[in-house]
């Protein structure tokens, strides 16, 4: 009996010492649950909600199919790696728990927010319209600035509209990234709403960009020429190359399509390079059918300007054509010139040296170049269209136009270089050059950018 007694308080030690086994494993099972679920759906930094529970979060608001509509946006800091670069990784974090911090307290019962990489928030509001959606932000941005850690730092956000439940969380945050993409280097605008227009700019840079490669190598890009007519009425002094895309897939395509797109995503220096072998091949061609030999310009993208080679790459290109110097003019925008002050006397200076001539295209199209006159000896200055485009009808406009147009052409002259007036359409213009002494006139007034065979039988005309 004694026995027994003993054998069944031993037996109830072991199951109690089972069940406190096991509560504990439970227990423990349950801390490593829950540490598992924080590790799984939460921001190490803010200690909100992340990307993967965000999207968890908006899929379960879809499939309630939601009522009223929503928005999402994409909310950046402007220039993070720099203040996390100055300030360390303790203050750059803390600022970007503030960030969190706002979104909180800004946001509705229905509303999510979620960092979706190092300084980028996802938000999704719940606004009646669009421009709810942009003055809800403009709260946020309000709210952010005034936070101890964030003030002077800028924000900026693109919005997308939900409108199809159907799409996944990471294509609407896509289409609000995209709007925020266009006004990324703007120092006015920090708030887009994406339209559709910008998703099919981006397709249509895509398509480019798959063809570009093979159109170089197909030959598909074209050269044209504009004549430049001097203006004594001696016919025609010489000509601008300018490109033309003739794409069995794409159709014709002006330079405006393109040259933009490539200057971003830098295939413009091996467009340009093709163009100056186009041109010197061109050159060497009327030399060898001992045709006349008009001096071509050529277009050359700022993005060169930064290659300490570009003249010399340039003499070789010429040389290995066996062009003569004094036939190839280098066009650079007016612009550029402000941006490279260090490279650019050099480059310029290299090739004047060379024998080349290089000119300033579009003065005054921006921001007026007369330091740049003082600073660079150039051989032409390419006066822009926009100093014709005097206001209709208005006297005193048009008088002004012409008193610069006049005191420009003389300061340029006066420091012993050629004028051209460029995008020249009507008579009177012509006229009024004419009288003012600017060298050459290049417009659709005389002739319109041609292809080269065209521009041959311009020049055996001798049309002027
Ligand atoms: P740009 O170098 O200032 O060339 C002058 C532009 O004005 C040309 O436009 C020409 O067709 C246009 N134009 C000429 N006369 C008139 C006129 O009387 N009226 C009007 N409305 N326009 C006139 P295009 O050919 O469309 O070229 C646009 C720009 O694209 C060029 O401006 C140049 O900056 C760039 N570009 C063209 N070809 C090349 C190239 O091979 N390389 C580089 N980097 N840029 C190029
Ligand atoms: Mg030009
Ligand atoms: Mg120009």
């Amino acid at each position: 009996m004694e026995s027994e007694e003993k054998w069944g308080s031993a037996m109830d030690m072991r199951v109690e010492t089972i069940a406190a086994c096991l509560a504990a494993m439970l227990i423990l099972l349950g801390i490593r649950n829950i540490q598992l679920r924080r590790a799984a759906y939460l921001d190490s930094v803010t200690q909100t909600c992340n990307w993967t529970r965000f999207q968890m979060n908006v899929r379960r608001l879809c499939r309630k199919k939601c009522s009223g509509c929503y928005v999402m946006v994409s909310m950046d800091f402007r220039k993070f790696r720099v203040i996390s670069d100055i300030n360390g990784e303790l203050c750059s974090n803390a600022m970007l728990k503030q960030a969190a911090g706002v979104l909180r307290r800004k946001l509705c019962r229905w509303e999510r927010f979620a960092r979706f990489s190092v300084d980028e928030f996802a938000v999704l509001m719940k606004c009646k319209d669009e421009a709810q959606a942009v003055e809800r932000v403009r709260e946020i941005d309000a709210a952010l600035r005034s936070q101890e850690l964030l003030e002077g730092i800028a924000f900026y956000y693109g919005i997308y509209r939900i409108t199809d439940w159907r799409m996944s969380v990471m294509q609407m945050y896509n289409y609000a990234g995209i709007a925020r993409d266009c006004i990324k280097n703007s120092h006015e605008q920090c708030i887009e709403v994406f339209d559709e227009s910008m998703r099919e700019a981006l397709v249509r840079e895509k398509v480019l960009e798959c063809h570009m490669e093979q159109a170089i190598r197909e030959g598909e890009f074209l050269v044209y020429l504009q004549a430049k007519y001097r203006a004594d009425g001696s016919g025609i002094g010489g000509a601008e190359a300018l490109v033309r895309w003739v794409s069995p897939a794409l159709g014709f395509l002006s330079p405006g399509e393109f040259i933009p797109l490539f200057e971003k995503n830098g295939f413009i220096t091996k467009l340009d390079l093709y163009m100056l072998r186009s041109v010197c091949q061109l050159l060497a061609r009327w030399r060898s059918e001992e045709k006349e030999l008009y001096p071509v310009s050529v277009n050359i993208s700022r993005a060169h300007l930064s290659n300490p080679m570009l003249a010399q790459g340039i003499i070789h290109l010429a040389d290995a054509y066996g062009v003569p110097h004094q036939y190839l003019e280098i066009e650079i925008t007016e612009s550029a010139f402000l941006e490279n002050k260090k490279t650019l006397p050099k480059i310029v200076t290299q090739l004047r040296q060379a024998g080349f001539s290089v000119s300033m295209d579009d003065f005054g199209a921006g921001y007026s170049s007369l330091n740049s006159l003082k600073d660079l000896p150039l051989d032409v200055v390419k006066l822009d269209a926009e100093f014709f485009h005097y206001k209709e009808n208005n006297k005193e406009n048009r008088e002004r136009s012409e008193s610069i147009i006049r005191d420009t052409v003389r300061l340029v002259r006066h420091l012993n270089m050629k004028i051209v007036a460029e995008g020249i359409e009507t008579g009177e213009q012509v006229d009024f050059l004419r009288r003012i002494g600017c060298d050459y006139i290049q417009g659709y007034y005389y002739a319109r950018p041609v292809p080269v065979l065209e521009f041959e039988r311009l020049a055996e005309c001798g049309q002027t």
